[in-house]
C-alpha cells in the first residue's frame, strides 16, 4: 500500500481529514533521508513554499508515528528525530549525548531476549523501541582524556 493511501486510511479511521497541510507533511516525511527533526521538517516545508506551523508538525508527527509509517527516536534533553520506517527493516538505535550521532544496530539476540521478557509477563508485544544512550567512540575518547569535565547524564 501507498504510503499517502496508509495514512489516510489511519486518518479517516481517527475521524480525521488528509488535508492540504498533512498531506505536504507525508510528501516531505516520505522525501527525507535519515533522522530529521521537527527543524529539519520545518525548514523543508517552508522552502517549498508550504505555510506550516511548527505546532502542526507537533501535532502530526505523533500520528505519522502512530500509523507507522515513521519511528521516533528520543534524544537528550526531551528532543526527538524520526525517520521513515516505509520499506525498511525493523532496527534500533544507539545515541551520542555528546554529539547527536545516531547509530543503528540490528541484534537477533536483543530482539529474543524481549520477547522472552514480555511472554514471561504474559505481557503482549506490539512493538518496541530499544535505545541505547551513551557516547560514541569519538566522543567517549575526549570524555576519558585527563583535564576533561567528564561524562554527563
Ligand atoms: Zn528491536
Ligand atoms: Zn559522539
Ligand atoms: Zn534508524
Amino acid at each position: 500500500m501507498q504510503a499517502i493511501e496508509r495514512f489516510a486510511q489511519y486518518l479517516s479511521k481517527h475521524g480525521l481529514k488528509m488535508t492540504r497541510e498533512r498531506r505536504a507533511l507525508i510528501d516531505h516525511v516520505l522525501s527525507v533521508r535519515g533522522h530529521f527533526d521537527v527543524d529539519d521538517l520545518l525548514g523543508r516545508l517552508r522552502k517549498a513554499g508550504h505555510g506550516v506551523s511548527r505546532a502542526t508538525l507537533y501535532r502530526n508527527l505523533p500520528r505519522l508515528v502512530d500509523s507507522g509509517l515513521i519511528h521516533k527516536v528520543e534524544m537528550a534533553r526531551g528532543q526527538a528525530r524520526y525517520e521513515l520506517m516505509l520499506g525498511r527493516h525493523h532496527h534500533d538505535h544507539m545515541i551520542c549525548l555528546g554529539c547527536g550521532t545516531i547509530l543503528e544496530f540490528e541484534s537477533p539476540e536483543v530482539e529474543r531476549i524481549q520477547e522472552v521478557v514480555c511472554r514471561r509477563k504474559k505481557f503482549v508485544m506490539t512493538g518496541h523501541s530499544h535505545q541505547i544512550r551513551g557516547y560514541c567512540e569519538s566522543c567517549a575518547s575526549v570524555g576519558s582524556s585527563p583535564g576533561s569535565a567528564g561524562r554527563r547524564r
